[in-house]
């Protein structure tokens, strides 16, 4: 019996020893798991519209002072050769979005708005950055402009954010009294789609409750994001409408530029102070929730400045907007991570399509190997650890215009409807003078270079802009 009973209690003894370790290794593994997630490091991209290369003052803007946006620059690393992937909004920000060469997947043309149509817009078997970081425990957000497809299938919460306040459309109005159009997906014309409602995630907002200049609203939803999201790890899409037209301001950003004479031109800098204030706020309240360590922050254009219609400036950049010379397509571009990266500038080409490699990288996340990525993880060239170029080669095609565009370290063939351009970039960053007929065997390597990538390229899947103006 004392036997049995020896026995009993000895198995009772290893019952709740083992117990005790599996609750013990629980423990563990929840603990780590919550650090490891908190590790994870909060990412926020911050995208101008139509903002020339020329006009912050880190880039050298006396004219238009963005102390704020510096502030990302200064306090981070500037990048004086960044490259977005397209030349107008819709491509360039499906680039950006997905990681990939945009015309991978067709998307080549800036899209009309028309929600009855779901091949306009992003491809749907085309994962975005808020998928990748989603399936790591991400909360994203986008607030601002969309532009990748106004049909449901395409609405931002259907393409991986948690939560979306903005547009659908490109070219909105800024003033709420302008928004006469409750239903985003009740648009028939263009220029209605300029005048939709806000919406917050599927719900269409009264402009009663958004009284403020757009640029502004964003500014205060973006604050209120990182507030509500600052346990999460979060990544955080601002994409402000502004500095594209219609050129709209308020009075108090118009008066901190009494010097400028034209009318345009101020307007314009009334705008992008206005943006640099928002980012101003933005950057505080990072501050003030001790999240400036373990949030890294992007900056720049989502193409270069259309010189003629914004009254922006490209500086000593050739072309504008829509160019495949580097006004096009060179922009804005800086990266801060406190502590993690040093401060400085570099000087090597980067691409908007490096966004979501860095990203994925930093957070874990998985992707699809039958749709890989173009961009390269920035950190490791940021940090000293390597030296060598991110980027071999930086592309542009413009399918309808037959035109392309290939830097290739130092050199860049442009191709304008079948005749051969070569630029030295690092002797001549104006495009000045051509030197093809000079170094006839670069010519060739850099357009075999391009054939081949060419080749890995699909033609434009839908209808564009231009085609709405050819109608008229
Ligand atoms: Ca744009």
């Amino acid at each position: 019996m004392k036997k049995t009973l020896l026995i009993i209690s000895f198995l009772f003894t290893i019952i709740i020893a083992c117990k005790g370790a599996k609750n013990v290794k629980t423990d563990k593994i929840v603990s780590v798991s919550k650090k490891e997630s908190q590790k994870k490091p909060n990412i926020i991209v911050i995208m101008a519209d139509d903002l020339g290369y020329n006009d912050v003052s880190f880039n050298g803007s006396v004219q238009i002072p963005t102390p704020n946006i510096d502030r990302i620059a200064n306090e981070g690393v500037k990048f004086t050769n960044g490259y977005v992937s397209y030349s107008v909004c819709g491509p360039s920000r499906a680039g950006f979005i997905t990681g990939r060469y945009q015309q991978r997947f067709g998307f080549e043309r800036n899209p009309q708005y028309d929600p009855s149509d779901p091949i306009i817009g992003l491809a749907l078997d085309e994962k975005t950055i808020a998928d990748n970081l989603g399936s790591v425990g991400y909360k994203s957000g986008i607030i601002g402009k969309w532009h990748l497809g106004a049909n449901i299938k395409n609405h931002p919460l259907n393409r991986g954010f948690d939560e979306f306040f903005g547009h659908l459309g490109g070219g909105h109005q800024y003033f709420s009294n302008m928004w006469t159009i409750e239903d985003s997906y009740a648009i028939s014309t263009e220029s209605q789609s300029y005048r939709t409602w806000l919406m917050r995630d599927h719900k269409p907002v009264d402009p009663v409750s958004t009284p403020k200049y757009i640029t502004e609203e964003f500014a205060d939803e973006s604050v209120a994001f990182v507030e509500r999201h600052k346990n999460d790890p979060f990544f955080l899409f601002l994409s402000y409408n502004a500095p594209h037209g219609p050129l709209q301001a308020t009075q108090k950003y118009l008066d901190r530029f009494p010097n400028i004479n034209n009318k345009k031109r101020k307007t314009y800098a009334a705008m992008v102070s206005a943006l640099d204030d928002g980012v101003g706020l933005l950057l505080d309240k990072l501050t003030e929730l001790d999240l400036d360590d373990n949030t890294l922050i992007f900056f720049l254009s989502d193409n270069g400045g259309p010189e003629s219609k914004n009254a922006s400036d490209n500086g000593i950049l050739r072309g504008a907007k829509s160019s495949v010379y580097e006004g096009g397509f060179r922009v804005p571009f800086a990266i801060r991570w406190k502590g993690k990266i040093t401060k400085g500038i570099f000087d090597k080409p980067v691409s908007s399509l490096d966004i979501m490699a860095t990203a994925v990288a930093l957070s874990g996340a998985k992707t699809n190997a039958e749709k890989p990525l173009d961009g390269v993880n920035l950190i490791p060239y940021l940090n000293g650890e390597n030296n060598e170029k991110p980027h071999e080669n930086i592309y542009l095609r413009k399918f309808d215009q037959k035109k392309f565009a290939v830097r290739n370290n130092e050199y860049k063939l442009v191709i304008n409807k079948g005749k051969k351009e070569l630029y030295n970039l690092d002797k001549d960053i104006s495009e000045t003078n051509n030197i093809a007929k000079k170094f006839p065997e670069q010519v060739k390597k850099i357009d075999e270079i391009r054939k081949t990538w060419n080749e890995e390229l699909i033609d434009p899947i839908f209808k564009g802009l231009i085609h709405l103006k050819k109608k008229k």
